[in-house]
């Protein structure tokens, strides 16, 4: 197989050394050499434009990240070929540890005492028990549903929303979204950037969210209305809010979010994608389509992701 790596974020100094070991037989390219369009596999995350343009032999193109939206949106996309979405166990290790850090964070008043340090102010506030929270998860898939676990071990009362009907055990599992926000104090979001969900945190959804509460941001920028949660924020309706996804990317220097005192915010690394734990899964998905097999974890076009 003719396998090409392109991506304006990953390396392929640090994919193709694990690749070639699991694809002895294979050949690799890095974008702009595409060996005159006679590539079978296109490994892409945040592609370079025109990736797609005069590769007719495709056969997979499998995402280096587990967000499709960029492939997904791209007009050059050639029609028939399966795109598949990265499930890389350890970038489901890593968004379950900031996740939970950030839950922490808001749960025991840290981001506050961190202001208080800096104003010398020895003061204490109330201690809330996990029972006493409820985490609500928008999107209850490969990172939600094991985040929304996670939390609930942990002792907090959990609620996730999804498209269909799920059920996970001791997590209130809803396709209502106002319901689910109307019993959240900290509602993470982990939803894929499709039509349906973009600019689905506005101010009605914020103002849903129970009060002295926080937003967790781990999915795109573009879930969230930024002036309404500002709004949100400097109305004390929300206590805090932790971004780590923007639009645009890199947040621009001048943007009021740097210094906006209740906002913790971090350069899109809640979870990034690790070769050591996620060449196996790609290699896998090669090889079916090698053996003429339909490969694993691809996008529903349909439902935009
Ligand atoms: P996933 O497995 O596809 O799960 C998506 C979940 O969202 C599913 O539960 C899905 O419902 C739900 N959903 C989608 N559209 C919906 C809608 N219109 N209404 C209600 N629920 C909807 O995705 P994942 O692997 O967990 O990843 C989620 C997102 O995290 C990615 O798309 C990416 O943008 C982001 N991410 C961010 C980072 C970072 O570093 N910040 C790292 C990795 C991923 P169903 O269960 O019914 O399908």
């Amino acid at each position: 197989m003719n396998i090409l790596f392109s991506s304006t974020k990953e390396k392929p100094k640090f994919w193709f050394p694990l690749l070639q070991k699991l694809l002895p037989g294979d050949r690799f390219f890095a974008w702009p050499e595409i060996n005159g369009g006679d590539i079978d596999v296109a490994l892409v995350a945040t592609h370079q434009p025109g990736t797609f343009a005069n590769l007719r032999k495709l056969k997979l193109i499998q995402s280096l990240w587990m967000g499709v939206e960029n492939i997904v949106g791209d007009t050059d996309l050639p029609r028939g070929v399966p795109v598949a979405r990265l499930i890389d166990p350890g970038m489901v290790a890593a968004m379950g540890e900031t996740v939970i850090a950030y839950v922490l964070d808001w749960h025991r008043h840290f981001y506050c005492y961190r202001s208080f340090q800096h104003q010398r102010t020895w003061k204490r506030r109330r201690q809330y028990l996990a029972s006493d929270r409820s985490v609500g998860i928008l999107g209850l898939g490969e990172l939600g549903g094991t985040i929304a676990a996670s939390l609930r071990g942990m002792g907090f009362n959990v609620a996730g929303w999804s498209r269909r009907p799920k059920q996970l055990e001791g997590v209130h599992c809803s396709t209502d979204l106002d319901e689910v926000l109307a019993r959240s104090d900290a509602v993470v979001c982990l939803l894929p950037l499709t039509a349906q969900t973009r600019g689905i945190l506005n101010k009605d959804r914020l103002q849903k969210i129970r009060r002295d509460g926080c937003l967790i941001n781990v999915a795109r920028g573009g879930h969230v209305v930024i002036a309404d949660l500002l709004a949100a924020l400097d109305s004390k309706h929300l206590a805090h809010a932790y971004l780590d996804v923007f639009e645009p990317e890199p947040l621009p220097a001048d943007s009021a979010l740097w210094t906006h005192p209740g906002i913790t915010l971090t350069p899109h690394i809640a979870a990034l994608s690790e070769p050591r734990t996620s060449v196996g899964k790609i290699a896998e998905n090669i090889e079916r389509v090698r053996r003429g097999e339909a490969p694993f974890n691809t996008v529903d076009f349909a439902a935009g992701y």
